[in-house]
């Protein structure tokens, strides 16, 4: 009999703990929408009602059919809009504000150490999720492949988190992001840097990579804060070894030509491109590379500099407005030129915040810089799942799409701070915020 009840109690046990994760929902739903945002047409459409089964948008329409046992969810007073994509994010690395990469990225390595960086992501996931971000686009800083094993266990359901479309460790120049390293100290690179020595070196990197689960590749065509590049000849390596294997490539370049050399080799997606000048927007807008902009919001930036010197009197306002014209500049350049914009936060900056929501502030970073709120959230969604080429399958609602939906208090057109107010969100079908 003891012995039973001690069976019973690791039975019961282990039910509690798989409840503590969300369980995935079955049945189907009837979601009622007071306004629906269409990222195709760019548009929000009033009162439309989308019908979910199997973690699928089966029917959109002003009434959808009511299948027998269906729940219908009442979001009639919110705006539904498609689960936002992060296309730039880094879930296993958090750097305390005034950290330098190198200091910051061996501490990460040496002392926090890979399970503990991956337990740590896996509770930034959940916060993704939170903030209505259904699918990342993770481009590495996770040592040897922590972001393969956090993709892993929200697949498997051990973990509530986004869609992970992760890179494993970027292909760099030597050196890595870690200026500074002494010799007999490059090694520290190469634990979370894949280290590319030549052209055929790239084409392995990229097969190395995504034998070991890799669905994106992310290179360095700079390696900043280091004085490193990329050649154009390990870049085109690189994009042909990708294409071999169906993956895209995103390039981190900062100056002008690092972002050329990128994008003539064929890249995907060009993160940051801080000094682009119009020529190679130019060239960009012709081989449909997109810019991802990683921005910086005016009050996660005027909360930057004061954590950067917590005794100094507030940012005069001159040196925030003149730090953040020059992003703008550079996106409007872009949307001139015809560059497509897709939405990236790059935040590993620890805002003492939850990272999903200071991911998202990206977005209202984009709307400041005069973007449309159509245009920011089409960057968020449908720019950003052809990015990822899963177009038709993300970043929509639609008959077809996963059920990745979101819904907001307010509307974002007349006031773009309603995208703070997540009330509701579902991925594949399954409710992560506002189950009933
Ligand atoms: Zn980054």
């Amino acid at each position: 009999m003891k012995k039973l009840l001690a069976v019973l109690f690791v039975a019961f046990g282990t039910a509690r703990m798989l409840d503590a994760q969300t369980p995935r929902d079955t049945m189907a739903s009837v979601i009622r929408a007071g306004r629906m945002f269409d990222s195709e047409a760019g548009v929000f459409l009033p009162n439309r009602e989308i019908l979910v089964r199997g973690g699928i948008i089966v029917q959109v329409a002003e009434r959808v059919d009511r299948p027998a046992g269906a729940r219908v969810v009442d979001l009639s007073s919110y705006t539904v809009m498609p689960g936002l994509i992060d296309a730039h994010t880094h879930l296993l690395y958090l750097e305390q504000i005034g950290g330098n990469l190198t200091m910051e990225g061996v501490k990460a390595l040496v002392n926090e150490g890979l399970p503990l960086r991956a337990l740590h992501g896996a509770a930034r996931a959940r916060t993704f999720l939170d903030a209505g971000i259904t699918t990342v686009r993770d481009l590495g800083n996770s040592g040897r492949f922590g972001d393969v094993a956090l993709r892993q266990a929200i697949d498997d359901g051990s973990v509530d988190g986004p869609r992970m479309i992760v890179s494993g460790p970027g292909l760099s120049p030597i050196g890595g992001q870690f200026p500074g390293l002494k010799p007999g100290y490059e090694g520290l690179a190469s634990d979370e840097y894949r280290i590319v020595r030549n052209a055929a070196d790239a084409a392995d990197a990229v097969r190395e990579n995504v034998t070991m689960g890799a669905r994106v590749i992310k290179i360095y065509s700079n390696n900043t804060p280091n004085l490193g590049y990329l050649s154009l000849e390990e870049m085109q390596a690189v994009v042909a070894a990708a294409k071999v294997h169906g993956v895209r490539v995103a390039a981190h370049a900062t100056n002008d030509a690092a972002v050329y050399r990128a994008a003539l080799a064929g890249v995907n997606s060009i993160e940051h491109g801080y000094e682009v000048a119009d020529s190679t927007l130019a060239l960009m807008a012709r081989k449909g590379v997109t810019l991802t902009p990683t921005d910086i919001d005016s009050v996660s930036f005027r909360k930057y500099l004061k954590a950067q010197n917590p005794g100094a009197p507030e940012p005069p306002p001159v040196q925030v407005a003149g730090y953040l014209a020059q992003g703008r500049s550079r996106l409007m350049r872009a949307l001139k030129a015809g560059v497509t914009i897709t939405a990236g936060s790059d935040n590993y900056i620890d805002f003492k915040e939850p990272q999903g929501f200071a991911a998202k502030q990206v977005l209202l970073a984009y709307r400041a810089d005069g973007m449309t709120v159509a245009q920011v959230l089409q960057a968020a969604t449908i720019n950003d799942a052809r990015l990822l080429d899963m177009a038709g399958r993300i970043g929509v609602i639609k008959a077809g799409a996963t059920a990745d939906l979101i819904a907001v208090d307010g509307d974002p057109e007349q006031d773009f701070s309603a995208i703070n107010r997540v009330k509701f969100v579902m991925k594949m079908g399954t409710v992560y915020v506002g189950r009933k």
